[in-house]
């Protein structure tokens, strides 16, 4: 039987919940080229020290989701977001009270 695919409705949920998005160095030239500035700005603009200090992290919305989450529940640097979230959640323990809000589906 083939293994299942996970497919995701872009409730933007999962952008929303508490916790951390990893900005990984190899990551940011990337995301700044798709944003169309510089990498220092990006840095600027959309990220602070982890509180680990191993890597920078997005900031947060004033309400706490993902700085790069739209009004309409879409990623704004869907294209080329970080490992992170393109593994989420298959490459994540998710607590089931957060899986619960997701409306995606295995198919
Ligand atoms: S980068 Fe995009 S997918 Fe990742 S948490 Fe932010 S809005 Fe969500
Ligand atoms: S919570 Fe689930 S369905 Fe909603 S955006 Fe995240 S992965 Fe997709």
């Amino acid at each position: 039987m083939p293994e299942k695919i996970f497919y995701c409705r872009g409730c933007g949920a999962c952008c929303r919940w508490p916790g951390i998005v990893r900005a990984r160095s190899g990551e940011i030239p990337a995301i700044a080229e798709y944003l169309q500035i510089a990498e220092e700005e990006f840095r600027e603009r959309f990220t602070t020290l982890a509180p680990d200090r191993k890597s920078l992290i997005f900031t947060d919305r004033p309400d706490g989701a993902c700085i790069f989450l739209t009004e309409d529940n879409r990623c704004q640097i869907h294209p080329v977001k970080p490992l992170q979230c393109r593994t989420f959640p298959d490459g994540w323990t998710v607590p089931p009270e957060f899986r619960q809000q997701c409306q995606g589906e295995y198919r």
